[in-house]
C-alpha cells in the first residue's frame, strides 16, 4: 500500500517501492481495513465518569476500530440540537485516538432542529421507541415519528431505531415483577421478542410510506431478521445490525445476579443466536457493531444483582473483532466477512463509504495489523475502557490486534500501547 498524506494512493506489488519511501513491513500479519463502529455511547460531556472520548477511543484503537460514531444519548446535553452538537465537539476535539463522527437525536418536539443538525454534520439520526434509560433523551411516539420521517427522508440520512414497543414491555414487566429480580429469566421475560417485532413492523410501515431510510439497531431476535428481508424485498429502505453479545452469549450463559450481561433488548435463547448468524450470512443483517454502553460499576448494582435496577448496557468496544473472529471459527466464515460486517457495511450506512471501510486507492489509510491465530484471555488490566466491567472477562479469544493506524498514523501498538498524541479527527463538514 502506498500511502501519502493519510490516504492510500495505490496498492501495488510488494517489490514496488519508491526510493526514499518509509517502509513498514507487516510481516506475516493480516492487514485489514480498520473497523467502523457506528454504535458507541461515549457519554461525554456530562457523564464522563461513565466513559469519555480519551478512554473510549484508546480502547477502540486497541481493538482495531479506527472510526466510531457517537450516539446522541447518555451525554449531557443529548445531541438533539446544534448547540449540543457543538458542545460535544468541543469536548471531543484533540482527544480522540481514532476518527469520530456524530449521530443526532430525534426526540419529541425537535423535528425543527433535524435539518440544522444534518447541515452541522451529523451522519445519521437515532430514536428510541421505549424509554431510553436517561431522562434527557425522551422516546418518540408514533405521531412524533410520522412528523420526523418525511424530514429525514428529504435529508437522506438514516434513522437508527431502538425497536421495542413500550406497551408490550410494560405489560410483560408487570407480569414478570412477581418473579425474582436477580434471576436472568425474570428480566428476559420482561422484554419479550414480540416487543421488537411489533416495533419493527411499525418502522417498516412508516419507512414504506415516507421513503425514509430506517436502520434497526441491536437486533436480538432471529424473527426480526426475516421481517427485514420481507420489507427489503418490497423496496423499503431498511437495514439492520446486531451486536457481539447477541452472537456470543445465550440466555442460558447468564448467571443469576450477573448484571454485567444486562442490555435491552436482552440476550435471548440459543435458537436466536444461531438465527442471527444465519441472518448475517444471508444478508438480512448487514453489520455487527458494539453498542458499547458502559457505566460506573456501582450502577450495575452487582451488590444486589437486581436486573431491574441495574444500568442496561454492555461494554465491548475493545474486544469486538476478537469476539466475532473467535465465534466465526466454527461457522466457516472468512475474515472477508468480518471486514464486510464490521467495517465496510457500517461505513456505507453512515455515508463514509468513499473514505472508510476498504483498502483501495483514494481511501483513508485506516489499517489494522491483525494476527488471526494468536489467542488471549480477557483480563481487566488489559482493558482501556474507563471501567473494566464486561461480561467477557475470562473469555478465551482468538485474533489479536498488533497495530492500528489512523490515516497512516500509528494510533496503537500492542507493545507500546496507545500513541502519545491522539491522531483522530472529528468527521464534520469543513465549515463547521
Ligand atoms: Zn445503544
Amino acid at each position: 500500500m502506498h500511502i501519502d498524506s493519510g490516504r492510500i494512493v495505490r496498492v501495488g506489488d510488494v517489490d514496488d517501492v519508491a526510493s526514499g519511501a518509509n517502509v513498514i513491513d507487516a510481516g506475516d500479519l493480516i492487514v485489514m481495513p480498520g473497523l467502523v463502529d457506528s454504535h458507541v455511547h461515549v457519554n461525554e460531556p456530562g457523564r464522563t465518569d461513565w466513559e469519555g472520548f480519551e478512554t473510549a477511543t484508546r480502547a477502540a484503537a486497541a481493538g482495531g476500530v479506527t472510526t466510531l460514531l457517537d450516539m446522541p444519548l447518555n451525554s449531557i446535553p443529548a445531541t438533539t440540537t446544534v448547540s449540543a452538537l457543538r458542545e460535544k465537539c468541543r469536548a471531543a476535539e484533540g482527544k480522540t485516538w481514532i476518527d469520530v463522527g456524530f449521530i443526532g437525536g430525534v426526540v419529541p418536539g425537535n423535528a425543527g432542529a433535524l435539518g440544522d443538525l444534518a447541515r452541522a454534520g451529523v451522519l445519521a439520526f437515532k430514536c428510541f421507541l421505549v424509554p431510553s434509560g436517561v431522562p434527557e433523551f425522551a422516546h418518540v411516539t408514533e405521531p412524533d415519528l410520522r412528523e420526523a420521517a418525511p424530514i429525514l427522508a428529504a435529508l437522506g440520512l438514516p434513522l437508527m431505531v431502538h425497536a421495542e414497543l413500550p406497551e408490550v414491555v410494560e405489560a410483560a414487566t408487570l407480569d414478570a415483577t412477581a418473579g425474582d429480580p436477580t434471576r436472568y429469566a425474570t428480566y428476559l421475560a420482561s422484554r419479550p421478542a414480540a416487543a421488537e417485532h411489533e416495533a419493527v413492523a411499525l418502522i417498516i410501515e412508516i419507512a414504506e410510506v415516507t421513503a425514509m431510510r430506517a436502520h434497526i439497531v441491536h437486533v436480538s431476535s432471529a424473527r426480526t431478521a426475516a421481517m427485514v428481508r420481507g420489507a427489503r424485498d418490497r423496496g423499503v429502505r431498511l437495514t439492520a445490525e446486531t451486536c457481539p453479545h447477541y452472537l456470543w452469549f445465550t440466555a442460558a450463559d447468564v448467571p443469576d445476579g450477573a448484571t454485567e450481561y444486562k442490555c435491552a433488548p436482552p440476550i435471548r435463547a440459543g435458537d436466536d443466536r444461531e438465527g442471527l448468524w444465519q441472518a448475517l450470512a444471508d444478508g438480512e443483517l448487514s453489520m455487527i457493531v458494539s453498542d458499547h454502553s458502559p457505566c460506573p460499576p456501582i450502577l450495575k448494582r452487582r451488590d444486589v444483582g437486581d436486573f431491574f435496577v441495574a444500568w442496561g448496557g454492555i461494554a465491548s468496544l475493545q474486544l469486538g473483532a476478537s469476539i466475532i473472529w473467535t465465534a466465526m471459527r466454527d461457522r466457516g466464515s472468512s475474515l472477508g466477512h468480518l471486514v464486510e460486517w464490521m467495517s465496510t457495511a457500517p461505513a456505507r450506512l453512515v455515508g463514509l463509504d468513499r473514505r472508510k471501510g476498504r483498502i483501495a486507492a483514494g481511501f483513508d489509510a485506516d489499517l489494522v495489523f491483525f494476527d488471526p491465530d494468536a489467542e488471549f484471555t480477557v483480563q481487566a488490566e488489559m482493558l482501556l475502557h474507563r471501567h473494566a466491567v464486561t461480561p467477557y472477562l475470562g473469555a478465551r479469544l482468538r485474533g489479536v490486534v498488533n497495530r492500528t493506524y489512523v490515516r497512516g498514523v500509528l494510533a496503537y501498538d500492542r507493545l507500546d500501547g496507545p500513541a502519545v498524541s491522539p491522531p483522530g479527527e472529528l468527521l464534520l463538514p469543513p465549515h463547521s
